[in-house]
């Protein structure tokens, strides 16, 4: 016989941000086959928050999801995102790129950059610094986000 606890429940419930009906745990939690959102109980009661498993905010999703874009962050948002998570990747022209925060002695945190290619790591005072003068082939990141993808989670 199964011990079945209400933790493994499963119900049928709108996806929060298409509306259509889905799978979720008692904790809200399940990804919506549809939008692609990954339903979770933290996003709704901080919809503006970038918060783990998603790359932005329930609210931004909404809109997105209303003018019919995919769910990708901006480079604020994946900020937002690596805060939340503390490593956090993106891929631009094949190479891998991850992006960590880091604690130095005085336990501040620093952003470092490091190229799965070159094995190379950059370091940066904080995400004003990494915003503004974060390079990749000698070109600003934030000049060439919307040209990167694979943003994600470091696996
Ligand atoms: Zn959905």
């Amino acid at each position: 016989m199964k011990n079945k606890s209400i933790y493994d429940e499963i119900f049928d419930k709108p996806c929060s941000v298409c509306g259509k009906i889905i799978k979720k745990d008692i904790y809200d939690q399940g990804s919506c086959p549809y939008c692609k959102w990954k339903n979770n109980h933290f996003a709704e009661i901080n919809p503006n928050n970038v918060l783990y498993p998603n790359l932005i905010s329930l609210n931004k999703a909404r809109k997105l999801y209303n003018e019919g874009k995919p769910f990708e962050p901006n480079l604020d948002e994946f900020m937002e995102a690596l805060h939340n998570y503390s490593e956090t990747q993106f891929e631009y022209k094949g190479v891998y790129y991850a992006v960590e925060l880091v604690f130095n002695n005085n336990s501040e945190p620093k952003i470092s950059l490091y190229n799965s290619q070159t094995k190379e790591t950059t370091f940066f005072n904080n995400d004003e610094d990494f915003i503004n003068n974060a390079k990749i082939d000698g070109k600003l990141l934030k000049d060439i986000w919307e040209e990167t993808t694979d943003r994600y989670w470091l696996q």
